[in-house]
This record gives C-alpha cells, sequence and structure tokens, in this order.
C-alpha cells in the first residue's frame, strides 16, 4: 500500500456498516477520489468534526491497487464552513457546486483549474452571496470542462443581440438562438428564452476577472432564468438528472419578487 497526502473538499458522506463512514472527495491532487474512514462513527478523536459534508481537510490515505477505494487514516481541518450546514440557502447551493463535481470530476485526475474553482465556490457560498456565486461557478465550470456558451449572437443567423429581438438558450448549440431562427420550436426540451438583461449579465460575468467575481450580482429575475439555463444544459451534457437542481427551483420559486 502508498500513502498519499493531499487537499480534500468533502461532497458527500454517509455511513457505513456499524462503525466505518464512506467519503467522496475532490482532491487537489488526484481528482474525485473515494474513501473509506474505519471506525469513523465511534471513534470520538481521529475524525470529529472533520468528515462533515463540504469540509476543507488535508487528508492522508492508502491506496490499494486491488481496489478503486482507498483507505482514509488521519485528517486535518483546514476550513469547516459550518455556515454551509446551517443556512438552507447556502446549503442548497453548496449541495449543486457538490452533486455537479460528482458527476464531472474524474478519478486521479490533478485538475488544478476545477479544484481552485471548487474551493472558490464553496468558500464565497459560506461567505458572501450564495446564489450569485453559485452561477458564477457554473458558468466557469462549464468553460473548464470545454463547453464555452455561445452568447453574443444566434448561433444559426449570426444575428447578434439587440433590442426587440429575444433570444433563447439551446443546450444542444450550447448557445443562443434568436426566435426567428427557433420559430415554433420553442416549446421544446433544452430550450430556456432569455432576458436580455441576463445574457448581457452572463456576458459580463465570463468577462471579469476572479478578484471581482465577489462584487457580481444578479437580479432574482436573471438567477432564475440562468439556474434554469444551467439546469437545461446540465442535465442536456450528462443525459441524467441532478437533484439538486429542483430543491433549488422549489428555493428560487418561493422567494418573494424583486
Ligand atoms: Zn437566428
Amino acid at each position: 500500500m502508498a500513502v498519499h497526502e493531499s487537499e480534500a473538499i468533502v461532497l458527500k458522506v454517509f455511513d457505513h456498516g456499524e462503525s466505518d463512514k464512506i467519503i467522496v472527495f475532490l482532491t487537489a491532487q488526484f481528482g474525485k477520489l473515494t474513501a473509506i474512514a474505519k471506525g469513523a462513527k465511534r471513534s470520538k478523536i481521529r475524525f470529529v468534526g472533520k468528515l462533515e459534508l463540504f469540509t476543507r481537510l488535508n487528508i492522508r490515505f492508502a491506496d490499494n491497487k486491488y481496489s478503486t477505494m482507498v483507505r482514509i487514516d488521519e485528517a486535518e481541518l483546514l476550513a469547516p464552513y459550518p455556515a454551509l450546514r446551517k443556512d438552507y440557502e447556502r446549503f442548497l447551493c453548496a449541495n449543486l457546486v457538490s452533486e455537479l463535481l460528482i458527476n464531472w470530476a474524474t478519478n486521479n485526475d490533478q485538475d488544478d483549474n476545477l479544484y481552485n474553482l471548487a474551493t472558490w465556490a464553496i468558500t464565497q457560498i459560506a461567505n458572501d452571496n450564495p446564489l450569485s456565486s453559485l452561477l458564477l461557478f457554473q458558468l466557469h465550470l462549464l468553460t473548464i470542462l470545454g463547453f464555452h456558451l455561445h452568447l453574443s449572437s444566434c448561433t444559426l443567423c449570426n444575428k447578434e443581440l439587440q433590442p426587440g429581438v429575444d433570444f433563447s438558450f439551446v443546450a444542444e448549440n450550447n448557445g443562443i438562438a434568436c426566435t426567428n431562427c427557433l420559430k415554433g420550436n420553442l416549446e421544446e426540451n433544452h430550450i430556456i428564452a432569455l432576458s436580455m438583461g441576463s445574457l448581457k449579465l452572463l456576458e459580463k460575468a465570463r468577462q471579469i476577472t476572479i478578484d471581482k467575481w465577489p462584487r457580481f450580482h444578479f437580479s432574482k429575475n436573471s438567477l432564475r432564468e440562468v439556474t434554469m439555463l444551467f439546469k437545461c444544459h446540465n442535465q442536456y451534457l450528462l443525459q441524467r438528472d441532478v437533484i439538486s437542481w429542483q430543491h433549488l427551483e422549489d428555493h428560487l420559486r418561493n422567494m418573494k419578487k424583486m
């Protein structure tokens, strides 16, 4: 068995048998990692307060060439982010970040951009505006994954954004299309109507540097529209439902209109 160390974020944790826990991590050096913590349910010292959802840790683990699951032996707490487990809106947003990372991150694949983005998102969602931070996370996640959204003109006729022309996001085109091009197809799956305000905000969000992100805020209407865009696009790309979106949508629907 080889022993390794890495910084990591807890994406998922569940009980296993009488005394163990299984944890899915996003690690800085090894991509997504599934680990077993032996005796973690009973131990009062070794892992207490550490193997909680969304915490950031330094972990030491042993791998075994016969198993895809590693054994975690030690964890040092770097950031506990208690607000993510106490505040419902922050929890919903962090949960979606975590579910998206579980779906998109790969095992044994170091991706500094992905890990830095995940750390940034979890920290922002814990301390700043959670909904805007979540959207910026999703926008940049798609870019890191190689899906650069085409938002400045129609992907079918090249017509540029202009007042009086309505645009919708079309998942399979990876970008927007004008109403003329879509004609009667607006009711189809994977097409989301977007206001000019949301489109301009997304474009601007993509151009600003990471240090300016915390000052970036979406209106509630844009939050709803852009949340639907990302839900539709991810479900189209992953070809499966991402459960956390439903809870977030319910939450956004219940928010008072601005
Ligand atoms: Zn068009």
